[in-house]
């Protein structure tokens, strides 16, 4: 068999969210430094086709990639941290394996076979493990197995990743696993049985980990490690620790300590490299970490119980704080907690008033109601998406006085539909897959607050919508000062918002967040968090 490239599997155990992601994008990272060409996929043992139908509730965000591909949050972390697109293959769920395998099936493949999960499913999983090499794009792929090593619903990509092991051989196809050594602090000790077991049970399934990667609380110290390495059959310097990190910044750094990008080289055969490319990053988490001034900014939405709804926004805040040396102190505040009333307690005092994306119409009110204030206090606004359609009704509502003004999502008969429904989403009747998805062209307006973040007139970013700006308005809108600054010139639909008159209005109807990475901040945080930065210090001196 003929080995183009490296792959490395991350499994987990004994719990979920003990971070398979951000270990595997700070691993590319250090791959990456050392100069070998990375990506990561994800493979996902739910059902669904892709996370696109479920409630951010369920699974946090839905990131969107470059091609439209509507994906796991991990994808952000990938992005974020390697600068390097994602796209439609790199996130794998059961459900599109099946699809695949049934659709073939009912096309006559299988020539009279009974189809089943060994080994049609299996093979389709090993098939698109190494999909994303197939023009010879990377030295490593690095593959996150969603789930926890013994769910039921894990088995088949276990079963495929056992298989695939057996075909390329060791030296080509490494196993890291991700596991919890909890603390005890009744009687002050970690513990490491829950991994005894969950290496056993990986064991089971004919797999040997290479290495653990170890997450816990406090230092492992080398008689656990050595205790770990015995029990598991892992070499001792294999044993890597993994302890809570001030930032998911700082895991990189965590990790050279612990040598695990030079032990995955060896382990793989592969050249140690210079560790060279991480200079940027290493002042990047310097400017993080000192910070020069603060500015406070209120995060709007819905879904505020659960940050990881709004992980590319926050993500992108902070990135845009750091590169100006500001630290981005986060409000979270419940569209739904927002009325007439309280809307000054609330939202008075924000240095910034950024309202996030969303879908139905729960909450639109308070959003229309931070729209508001934002406006009439010249409090620096950005609305992303459903950000952008609130802040259009808002407008059309308090300044241009319209009747029965609203957004067709939530009222279909209302006299003035200002955000209305896309002609090409008319006829769609499926949920998934179906809105208005991945990068279209924009042509920035020249003098406007978008040409000076972008500093060109022709860009390119992701959607994940199905409503937009109704044209019929926009002379109207225009003439009471509100700017369309940023137009599709293919469909003329409206992109960019702004109200010149003001110290900082802004929204657009894309999704910069999807495409801001620590290397390369988006232009349009950036602005809004200047904006913000220079009213505060405006008003300091008043
Ligand atoms: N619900 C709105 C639409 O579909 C906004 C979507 C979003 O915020 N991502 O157009």
């Amino acid at each position: 068999m003929q080995h183009t490239a490296k792959y490395i599997f991350v499994t987990g155990g004994v719990t979920s969210s003990l971070g398979k992601g951000i270990l595997s994008a700070s691993l590319a990272k250090l791959l990456q430094a050392r100069g070998y060409r990375v990506t990561i996929q994800k493979f996902d043992p739910y059902i669904n086709i892709d996370p696109g139908t479920l409630n951010p509730y369920e699974h946090g965000e839905c990131y969107v990639t470059r091609d439209g591909a509507e994906t796991d949050l991990d994808l952000g972390h990938y992005e974020r941290f390697l600068n390097v697109p994602t796209s439609q293959a790199n996130n794998v769920t059961t459900g599109r394996i099946y699809e695949t395998v049934i659709q073939r099936e009912r096309k006559g493949e299988y020539l009279g076979k009974t189809v089943q999960v060994i080994p049609h499913i299996t093979d389709e999983i090993k098939r698109r493990f190494t999909l994303l090499n197939d023009n010879g794009d990377y030295d490593v792929i690095i593959t996150e197995v969603g789930g926890t090593v013994g769910d039921i619903e894990s088995l088949p990509y276990i079963e495929a990743l056992r298989q695939f092991r057996y075909e390329h051989g060791v030296q080509h196809c490494l196993v890291i696993h991700l596991t919890l050594i909890p603390y005890l602090t009744a009687v002050g000790e970690l513990k490491t049985k829950p991994t005894q077991h969950s290496v056993k049970e990986l064991l089971s399934y004919g797999i040997q980990p290479d290495i653990l990667v170890c997450r816990t609380e406090h230092r492992l110290g080398e008689e656990l490690k050595g205790k770990l390495a015995r029990f598991c059959n892992v070499e001792e310097k294999a044993v890597i620790e993994n302890i809570n990190a001030p930032t998911i910044y700082d895991v990189p750094f965590l990790l050279i300590k612990e040598q695990l990008d030079l032990i995955v080289l060896d382990k793989l055969g592969l050249p140690r490299g210079e560790l060279k490319g991480l200079n940027s990053w290493k002042n990047f988490v310097n400017r993080l970490k000192n910070p020069s001034d603060e500015i406070t900014i209120g995060l709007v939405g819905k879904y505020v119980e659960l940050k990881d709804a709004y992980l590319s926004i926050h993500e992108s805040l902070k990135i845009a704080g750091t590169e100006l040396e500001l630290d981005v102190h986060i409000k979270w505040i419940h569209s739904e907690d927002i009325n007439t009333e309280n809307a000054e307690r609330m939202l008075g005092g924000l240095d910034g008033i950024l309202v996030g994306p969303g879908f139905g119409e729960r909450g639109v009110d308070g959003k229309i109601l931070a729209v508001k204030f934002a406006r009439e206090n010249h409090v620096p606004f950005f609305g992303i998406c459903l950000g952008m359609q609130v802040a259009v009704v808002e407008f059309g509502r308090n300044v241009l006085h319209l009747k029965d003004c609203y957004s067709a999502e939530f009222a279909p008969k209302c006299k003035n539909p200002v955000i209305d429904m896309m002609e090409e989403q008319k006829n769609v009747t499926q949920m998934g897959g179906t809105m208005r998805l991945g990068e279209y062209d924009c042509e920035i307006m020249e003098g406007t607050w978008a040409f000076k973040a972008y500093e060109k007139t022709a860009i390119r970013e992701r959607h994940r919508h199905r409503y937009e700006f109704n044209s019929k308005f926009r002379n109207e809108y225009e003439k009471a000062g509100m700017k369309m600054s940023g137009i599709n010139p293919q469909s003329n639909l409206v992109e960019i918002i702004e109200i010149p008159d003001h110290p900082y209005f802004l929204a657009a109807q894309f999704h910069p967040e999807y495409s801001s990475t620590v290397e390369t901040p988006h232009p349009l945080f950036v602005s809004f968090v200047a904006g913000a930065y220079t009213t505060k210090t405006a008003k300091r001196k008043m």
